[in-house]
């Protein structure tokens, strides 16, 4: 975790995981054994496999952030703002993780600044606002100077662009897609979710990004719901959370 980011021919970015295991295994399966991954954050909360997923993310990521659910895990933080299954969740969660991977999470930073993009969980400076709208995708532009701003935390894949003009342009990336970065354009990417999609498509949403040919891919794979869904049962946890996974939201 310590290198700095080799000049990559691509990178492999993902957010979200919440524990899914078999997600994050579908993800690694789509994944190069070249690209270096990135991860944005909520590694852990929801889900039934925090560990494993931290252990995953550890052994296998080059740089990651804190996520919302990531620091609710470790001190509490923010959880009156969580919904009950949420903060279900989160309790059970605390008293599965272990002394390293807690640890181990302490360790990450809010944001990671590169020369080509920024990394942060929700958006630059306030780490954990949503980016729902054209006003906040302007309002996040404006708080860095960051070329390029990957984010997730919406569980939404999709991408905002700023022109020089000031107009903000967007799309949703439902179904995944591709986008070409534009000379004198900025954009935010959402990457989606690899745990817990809310667009409507319950499947898992990554991205791959080349700097060379300004590329970013949005790419939607499908995974085991109803194992994932069994094991939430397994562990008592709420049952809106398996439910949630097949309808996408
Ligand atoms: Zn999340």
């Amino acid at each position: 975790m310590s290198e700095p980011v080799k000049p990559a021919g691509r990178y492999a970015i993902l957010s979200d995981v919440h524990g899914n295991l078999d997600s994050l295994q579908r993800a690694f399966a789509l994944i190069e054994p070249d690209d270096v991954v990135l991860c944005l954050g909520d590694i852990v909360g929801y889900g039934p496999n925090p560990n494993e997923c931290v252990q995953m993310i550890r052994e296998r990521a080059s740089h990651a952030v804190l996520g919302n659910h990531d620091l609710a895990a470790l001190d509490n933080f923010g959880i009156e703002f969580f919904n009950e299954p949420a903060k279900e969740a989160i309790a059970w969660t605390q008293g599965v993780l272990t002394p390293e991977n807690r640890a181990w999470l302490n360790t990450l930073p809010y944001e990671l600044r590169f020369p080509e993009f920024l990394l942060v969980h929700g958006a630059p400076v306030n780490y954990f606002e949503y980016i729902w709208d054209k006003p906040t995708a302007a309002a996040a532009f404006a708080r860095t100077d960051a070329p390029l701003i990957f984010v997730g935390h919406t569980h939404v894949a999709e991408h905002w662009s700023l022109e020089e003009s000031g107009e903000v342009g967007h799309r949703h990336m439902q179904f995944g897609g591709e986008l070409v970065l534009e000379k004198g354009k900025r954009y935010i990417v959402d990457v989606g979710s690899v745990g817990q999609p809310r667009d409507l498509n319950p499947e898992a949403s990554i991205v791959f990004f080349e700097p060379g040919s300004g590329r970013v891919r949005w790419r939607r794979y499908s995974y085991d719901i109803p194992d994932v869904q069994r094991k939430i049962h397994d562990a008592h946890l709420p049952d809106y959370l398996a439910q949630r996974l097949e309808a996408g939201r």
